[in-house]
C-alpha cells in the first residue's frame, strides 16, 4: 500500500477485525478510567460491561472470520447486544449491527461508505436511546466522529475526543447520569469516552494498515 492516498484505500473484513481487536486492547487498558467516570455519574459498570463485550466480540471475531466488512460489524454488534447488560451492550451493538446492515456485502468498501455506515448506526442510536447531541451522551462524540471520518480517520478521531472533553459541563438529559441534574455537570461523560475510544483504535488501525 502507499502512502497519502487516503482517497482511494479501501477497507476489507480484516482492517475491521483488527480495528475491533485494538477497540478491545483500548478498552481493556482504559477499563479503570471509564469505570472511574461512571462511578461519579452512573453505576460504575462501564469499564467491566465493554471490557467483557468487546473480548468477546474478538473472540467470536477470531473464531469464525466474517467474509465482509457488514458481516463483520453485524456479527459484533450481535456479540455486544448479547454479551452485555445495561444499556451499552445495546446501544453500541445497534451502532455497528445498523453499520453492518448498511454496508451490506460488498467485500471491500472505502472510508467515506464507512463513514456513511456508521453514521446509520449512530442514528439508530440516537432513536433508541431518544437522545441527542448536548444531552451528554456517547453521541456528543459519536456524531462529530462520523462527521470527521469524512474527511480522514485522524479527523474522527480528533473531534471523537473533542466531543467526549465536551461534556464535561453539560447536564446529563439522557441515561443514569440524568437522574443527578445539575450534579452531572463537571464530570466527563463515560459512553462519550469510550466513543472517542472506538475511534482512537480506527485511527491506529488505519495508520498501522496504511490507510491513513
Ligand atoms: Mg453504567
Amino acid at each position: 500500500m502507499t502512502m497519502g492516498s487516503d482517497m482511494t484505500e479501501t477497507i476489507g473484513a480484516g482492517f475491521l477485525v483488527r480495528w475491533l481487536a485494538a477497540v478491545a486492547e483500548d478498552v481493556d487498558r482504559e477499563a479503570d478510567r471509564l469505570t472511574e467516570l461512571d462511578s461519579a455519574i452512573g453505576d460504575a459498570d462501564h469499564g467491566a460491561n465493554l471490557r467483557r463485550g468487546f473480548a468477546a466480540v474478538t473472540e467470536t471475531l477470531a473464531k469464525e472470520p466474517p467474509a465482509s466488512p457488514g458481516a463483520v460489524l453485524t456479527a459484533a454488534g450481535r456479540q455486544l447486544i448479547s454479551t452485555v447488560g445495561g444499556a451499552s451492550g445495546p446501544l453500541y451493538g445497534t451502532l455497528l449491527r445498523r453499520a453492518g446492515k448498511a454496508l451490506g456485502e460488498d467485500g471491500e468498501v472505502t472510508r467515506e461508505r464507512l463513514a456513511e455506515a456508521l453514521g446509520a448506526g449512530v442514528a439508530a442510536v440516537a432513536q433508541l436511546g431518544g437522545a441527542q447531541v448536548g444531552d451528554k451522551t456517547m453521541l456528543d462524540a459519536l456524531v462529530p466522529a462520523v462527521e470527521g471520518l469524512r474527511s480522514s480517520y485522524g479527523a474522527a478521531r480528533a473531534a471523537a475526543e473533542e466531543g467526549a472533553l465536551a461534556t464535561v459541563p453539560l447536564q446529563a438529559r439522557k441515561g443514569r447520569a440524568s437522574y443527578l441534574g445539575e450534579r452531572s455537570i463537571g464530570h466527563q461523560d463515560p459512553g462519550a469516552t469510550s466513543s472517542a475510544l472506538l475511534f482512537a483504535a480506527l485511527a491506529d488501525t488505519a495508520v498501522a494498515e496504511g490507510a491513513a
